[in-house]
């Protein structure tokens, strides 16, 4: 335990500072710049504890000198990474970080190795015309939304801390500035490798990808032979997207911007702008209102993985064969396992979500039917499969709460008979079954409501509500029946929120 009398820095961390050690033209040295009067919002103690960092004492003695970039800890080497990307389907040439500054990454206890971050933190090299800062907003939302998949068991940044300060940032409107502390193993995106293919930089390409490999990937990283070895990494890269995808899919995650700069190749949730949880079913829906046609709607994300892979494997081509017609064929071949690999996770969510425990023929029918009749009646997402969990299969039995979910509740008993016959006796032990659904079916999400709540506080100066939140979205699977209302469907002045890519 650590006492008020400790005198070694709180930031005396393990520091690797390997993209300053792997360099130009991948990682730009970059010191963060300082901001007036930084204050602590908040700080999240199970993060801290993935850096063995003592939230105790990081509260006591202060973090926001240090995570607003104002102080740069000793041993770290700050650097902004260079990327580009594809964005709304076009190549946008360089992007990079604009806004953040990594500190430098650290190694835990553990040997486990993570990048620590500060978003918002000033102009780099890759701010091209904007000002190196975010807003207070959208840092709450990233932090919120990082922890809230999280808490769901979804593979994300995380959010170590928010700084807040009484800087203006001019958006849409004058909004104060926020500096996120961001934390994942890599922060490497597709786009990283687009960048070096589009600049003809070929030979740049492997070392990124080894940096990737041998810090993330020991198994991968033993493989002797290089084309073999690469191959399998994006064997790799397109499985834990897939797997990704299927994973938001599943809980009503939109994430807005699916740019290929926004695509981790750790599988990663990365980058949250106008993202969102769903509220009422529609699979058509689009969480970023600038984004008119839909890309990037609910439906078309495992679409787009798919197509966002086609790019990072473009780009990495010339390390999967020496020949190019070999590198052709054996990157097509490579992304052909998409598909599968995303049905296969999908309808495994899915039929765990009916508690089902078994696979059968018709399955993935029974999942189609009640979406649709989800859509049809706007039955709201995420309460309508939790209250699934609370259905006996006794076909004698109300339906309740599952049935309050609908407008046509005839259509609902319906899928509930269909259901209850699938469920057979395999699963009728309706207890075990409840339990098992629980811990599949969240009763809590981050609601764009509940988000806004949080901002609107923590803009006015009181931040319990972020606390508050960030506290039922760790466990969201729990009852936590003090909590309930978090749970309720969002209320009319909800409905008319929209939210921009502005941050
Ligand atoms: P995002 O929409 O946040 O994923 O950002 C897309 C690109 O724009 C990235 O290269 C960002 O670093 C950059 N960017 C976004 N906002 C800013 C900002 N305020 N200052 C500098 N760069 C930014
Ligand atoms: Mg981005």
């Amino acid at each position: 335990m650590s006492t008020i009398t400790d005198t070694t820095d709180l930031w005396a961390l393990d520091w690797r500072n390997r993209g300053a050690a792997l360099g130009e033209p991948w990682y730009t040295r970059q010191q963060p710049t300082a901001i007036k009067a930084p204050y602590p919002v908040v700080f999240n103690d199970d993060v801290a504890a993935l850096l063995d960092i003592d939230a105790e004492r990081a509260r006591r003695e202060g973090y926001a000198e240090v995570l607003s970039g104002n102080r740069v800890p000793e041993g770290a080497l700050p650097v902004a990474h260079r990327y580009g990307g594809h964005q709304f389907g076009v190549w946008a040439g360089q992007l990079g970080d604009g806004r953040a500054i990594t500190l430098g990454d650290i190694v835990n206890a553990r040997g486990q190795s993570y990048d620590i971050q500060l978003k918002g933190a000033g102009k780099t090299p890759y701010s091209r015309f904007a000002d190196g800062r975010a807003v207070l907003r959208s840092t709450v939302r990233e932090y919120l939304g990082s922890e809230a998949l999280a808490g769901l068991g979804i593979p994300t940044t995380r959010a170590l801390a928010i700084v807040g300060s009484d800087a203006p940032v001019y958006r849409e409107t004058v909004e104060t500035a926020a500096i996120g502390t961001r934390v994942a193993p890599s922060l490497v995106r597709f786009g990283s490798f687009e960048m070096l293919f589009y600049n003809r930089q070929f030979d740049r390409l492997a070392p990124l990808a080894d940096h990737v490999i041998e810090t993330h990937h020991p198994d991968i990283a033993a493989i002797g032979d290089a084309c073999e070895r690469y191959r399998a990494w994006v064997a790799h890269v397109i499985a834990v997207t897939a797997e990704l995808v299927a994973d938001w899919q599943a809980v009503g995650f939109c994430h807005g911007v699916l740019n290929t700069d926004n695509m981790s190749v750790l599988g990663l949730t990365l980058d949250y702008g106008p993202f969102g949880f769903m509220d009422s079913f529609n699979p058509c829906w689009i969480c970023n209102h600038t984004d008119d046609a839909g890309r990037y709607a609910y439906n078309q994300q495992p679409a787009v993985g798919l197509w966002n892979l086609g790019r990072f494997v473009q780009a990495v081509l010339p390390l999967l064969a020496d020949q190019p017609e070999a590198a052709v064929e054996a990157g097509q071949n490579l992304l052909e396992a998409y598909r599968g690999s995303y049905d296969r996770a999908y309808q495994a969510r899915m039929r765990a979500k009916l508690g089902l425990l078994d696979t059968a023929e018709g399955d993935a029918d029974l999942v189609e039917r009640l979406l649709k009749r989800m859509a049809a009646n706007g039955a709201d997402f995420t309460r309508t499969f939790r209250a699934l969990g609370h259905v006996s299969a006794d076909p004698g039995a109300t339906g309740a709460p599952f049935v309050d979910e609908f407008v046509d509740r005839d259509a609902a008993h319906a899928w509930l008979a269909d259901w209850r016959k699938r469920l057979g006796n395999t699963a009728a032990d309706d207890g075990q079954r409840a339990q098992r659904m629980r811990l599949t079916n969240p009763k809590y999400v981050l609601r764009n409501y509940l988000a806004q709540a949080a901002i609107e506080q923590a803009q006015a100066g009181d931040c319990r509500e972020i606390e508050r939140l960030h506290a039922i979205l760790r466990r969201p699977f729990d009852e936590q029946p003090e909590h309930a209302d978090y749970a309720r469907l969002p209320p009319d002045w909800a409905r008319g929120l929209v939210l921009s890519c502005s941050s």
